[in-house]
């Protein structure tokens, strides 16, 4: 199957040949024609598949082939909304709506949180075609009538599961009431909670449903090992590992904003370029880590999970959890950053005695043992006994037991509104039972607090 067979026009044709492609992903395969058709669309991809191409070049499309549609004052109205969990896949998407627009008379603009709100007031004052925003920065815009969505005709809401995750699902009910209730709707998520399911139902009329790589599955072309090791080692062992291996592009993992910015300053004080990307870092910051690490003059990203989310590097070679996630379903995003769209990757756990549970519960979500190898002189201390991990108001205890630090019975941490046990619904999604493991996740955003209120909570 080529590019050429999906129905797409030559301006888009050509803007993807541009970028280096010509054989479309699965899912691009399965959802371009099924959007350009025009209904709604239910998809189960990951980042890493292609889907962001799957739902921008037929939404390019479709809205190139109507006709423009002009504001009361005559300017471009907003025609497609795009809705995404963070900054930075806002950014991306919106840089692959403009890659893949290049040849189109369509405009358009990203909009999130944490940065000022004039400069995005004089863009859309200008008019805009196409909107790439983030849940929160949106309202506030809506709230002061800075911008109209009366004209939208495609909507997508994309990483659904990711931004239910970070507590915006009343923001998106929100959004879904200023919205028309005709229009073509798109629904993109990795995993299929029942909070999903009723989104969906509420959203979408008669949807196409794509499905592609099973959930909770982790790619062949990624190779995945454990280095067992002691508490005090990993990071010597992570500098060793880098240097060892002559990486020069490699995504870690912290559980924790703290460990992170610590891990990057260890790294810079031994000599491997490292900068820390999480939620308290500023716009600029994180643009410019992001930016200088995809051009290889970083050497190391050092990320929390909800930071790296969204991050849109090509066939990155390594990822590295120097700290397992408590929530086993974030070791799957994690690693889908390697092997991506067929590129074989590493993907390489550093797990202290403490982690032990984590790893059996990621074994158990992915269906398969990781093999573990003890890098000589990393030994595991003999008789090194198992920490509890404090994770927020959780702590995650020593064999294999896991209770609230603060008490407070149910009312404590965990995701805004989501009942019952661990896996938040998702079929398989890890055993144990037993409190929430998602302890370190914060509480839901306020649904309307201004300022950096684009990402709502983060690690
Ligand atoms: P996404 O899942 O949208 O985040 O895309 C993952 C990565 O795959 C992005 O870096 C894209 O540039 C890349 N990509 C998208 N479409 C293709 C394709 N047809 N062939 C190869 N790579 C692609």
């Amino acid at each position: 199957m080529q590019f050429t067979e999906l129905g797409l026009a030559e301006p888009l044709l050509r803007a993807v040949h541009e970028q280096g492609y010509d054989t479309p992903t699965p899912i691009q395969v399965q959802a371009i024609p099924a959007v350009l058709k025009g209904g709604d669309l239910l998809a189960g991809a990951q980042t890493g598949t292609g889907k962001t191409a799957g739902f921008v070049l037929p939404m390019l499309q479709r809205l190139s082939e109507g006709k423009p549609v002009k504001d009361a004052r005559g300017r471009p109205a907003i025609r497609a909304l795009i809705l995404t969990p963070t900054r930075e896949l806002a950014a991306q998407v919106e840089e692959s709506v403009r890659n893949y627009g290049k040849y189109l008379p369509l405009t358009s603009m990203v909009m999130f949180g944490g940065v000022g709100m004039q400069p995005q007031i004089d863009r859309l004052r200008k008019g805009v075609d196409i909107l790439v925003a983030t849940p929160g920065r949106l309202l506030d815009h809506h709230g002061q009538r800075t911008l109209d969505l009366s004209h939208v005709e495609i909507f997508v809401l994309d990483e659904a599961d990711r931004m239910l995750d970070m507590g915006f699902i009343h923001d998106i009910k929100k959004v879904l009431a200023v919205v028309p209730p005709k229009k073509q709707s798109l629904l993109f998520s990795a995993t299929f909670s029942d909070e999903i399911k009723t989104l969906a139902d509420r959203l979408l009329n008669e949807p196409a449903l794509i499905e592609v790589a099973r959930r909770n599955q982790t790619a062949e072309t990624i190779a995945q090992k454990v280095h067992p090791v002691g508490r005090e080692k990993k990071k010597e062992l992570l500098a060793h590992l880098i240097k060892q291996g002559d990486w020069d592009q490699v995504l870690v993992f912290t559980r924790m904003k703290h460990g992170c910015n610590r891990l990057a300053e260890y790294l810079n004080d031994h000599g491997i370029s490292a900068m820390a990307i999480h939620g308290n870092k500023s716009q600029g910051a994180r643009t410019k880590a992001l930016a200088e690490f995809k051009t290889g003059d970083l050497q190391v990203l050092v990320a929390t999970d909800i930071a790296a989310r969204g991050i849109d590097i090509d066939q990155l070679p390594h990822v590295v959890n120097f700290e397992l996630p408590n929530v086993p379903e974030d070791y799957v995003h994690r690693i889908g950053r390697t092997g991506r769209a067929g590129a074989t990757g590493e993907a390489i756990s550093l797990v202290c005695v403490d982690e032990d549970i984590f790893l059996r519960d990621i074994e158990k979500l992915i269906k398969r043992s990781i093999p573990r190898e003890v890098v000589p002189g990393f030994e595991p201390p003999v008789g090194e006994k198992a920490e509890p991990i404090v994770l927020g108001r959780m702590t995650i205890g020593i064999g294999g037991t896991r209770r609230n630090a603060g008490g407070g019975g149910g009312g404590g941490g965990g995701r805004g509104g989501r009942p019952g046990g661990g896996g938040g619904g998702r079929p398989g999604g890890g055993g144990g039972g037993g409190p929430r493991r998602d302890g370190g996740r914060p509480a839901p955003r306020s649904s309307s607090s201004g300022g950096g209120g684009n990402g709502g909570p983060r690690r």
